[in-house]
């Protein structure tokens, strides 16, 4: 339920709503916009018609049903679009266009530090780079793990860059909380409900891959796990689904992000890597999702794609990622954006 307060609603009456919320066994989450405040109650859906009750208390305009099974994630509960903030001047969900660049994988400090350097003249504002590495043979490199945490770090340092890698385990949330800026969930464990849940508790903003295989209502059902966890800062990323279609690696599904921007007031961005699997199809569909409205890109940028530990055929030289930046420009600008 959504227990929406009258605009001039004073904070003791807020306060006693949130009280009674608890009182009757659910979990307010108050949302302070810039006219009202909303606050949404949480919890046993069979049991929510008591919350009506809470329609004659002092300044509560009314309670209504939440349609949606996701919650928080909702439009309906937040109308205004979420803005994360990410490290000083660096933000997704407002004009800003964020760009996230870096290779698939760590390999060595030198290729994270050259890579560092060459994303960030180019104009991207976040380093990434996998530590733990989901892959689909145990035999494949499998990361650098902790070593390769660390030189993420150092090369964002050196750069002067936020970074973002993936967690693969709840028992290791905590630690790569301590060096990351964003913590990824991978496409493959969208739906692992204990990391998602372990995750949201973090105080670090979460960037939520869409599975290959879920659907936009599933995809928002588990940024309500993180959500409900405690997180108010989820980043969504479409990047690709899996179809008949076998010319590219995924399909991207472009109007995902539409239809994610009427559903949800997350951000919401693009990997044109992992959808297309093709370093020459990154910058078509990059300036497709810039124009379908994305709130930002991460794109895979190797020194020598060719030499890549993982994802060599979609990563872009750092040349190719230049030039891409480059010609975005003009769709950046008709999409309304900065970069
Ligand atoms: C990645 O970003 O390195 C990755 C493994 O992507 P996905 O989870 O989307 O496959
Ligand atoms: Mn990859």
């Amino acid at each position: 339920m959504i227990i929406v307060m009258g605009a001039g609603a004073a904070q003791k009456e807020i306060r006693t709503v949130i009280a009674r919320i608890k009182a009757l066994g659910y979990t307010p989450h108050p949302i302070f916009g810039k006219e009202r405040t909303v606050i949404g109650a949480i919890g046993d859906e069979r049991g929510k018609i008591v919350l009506q009750r809470l329609e004659s208390l002092p300044g509560v305009e009314r309670v209504v049903p939440i349609l949606k099974p996701y919650k928080l994630a909702s439009r309906e509960v937040k109308p205004e679009r979420t803005v994360i903030r990410i490290a000083p001047g660096v933000t997704v969900g407002d004009r800003q266009l964020l760009i996230i660049a870096g290779p698939c994988t760590v390999e060595s400090e030198a290729q994270m530090i050259e890579t560092a350097l060459a994303v960030k003249k180019a104009g991207a504002h976040v380093l990434r780079g996998g530590a733990w590495k989901p892959r689909t043979s145990p035999y494949a490199f499998l990361g650098l793990e902790l070593k390769g945490l660390k030189i993420l770090r150092k090369a964002g340092d050196r750069a002067g860059m936020p970074i973002v890698t993936e967690v693969m385990n709840p028992a290791d949330v905590a630690l790569i909380a301590e060096y990351s800026d964003i913590l990824q969930v991978g496409a493959r464990n969208v739906q692992n409900f204990s990391l998602l849940k372990r995750i949201g508790k973090s105080k670090r903003p979460i960037l939520l891959k869409r599975g290959m295989m879920t659907t936009i209502t599933e995809y928002l059902m588990s940024a309500e796990y993180c959500l409900s966890a405690g997180s108010r800062q989820v980043i969504l990323c479409e990047r690709g689904i899996r179809t008949f279609e076998d010319a590219t690696r995924n399909t991207l599904d472009l109007s995902a992000i539409p239809v994610l921007k009427e559903r949800t007031h997350l951000p919401v961005i693009v990997d044109p890597s992992h959808a297309t699997g093709a370093a020459r199809l990154v910058p078509p569909m990059a300036y497709a999702a810039v124009a379908a409205g994305a709130d930002g890109l991460m794109i895979e940028v190797h020194p020598t794609p060719e030499k890549a530990l993982s994802d060599g055929p979609q990563s872009l030289t750092f040349a190719k990622f230049a030039d891409t930046m480059a010609t975005l420009r003009p769709f950046i600008a008709a999409a309304g954006r900065t970069l």
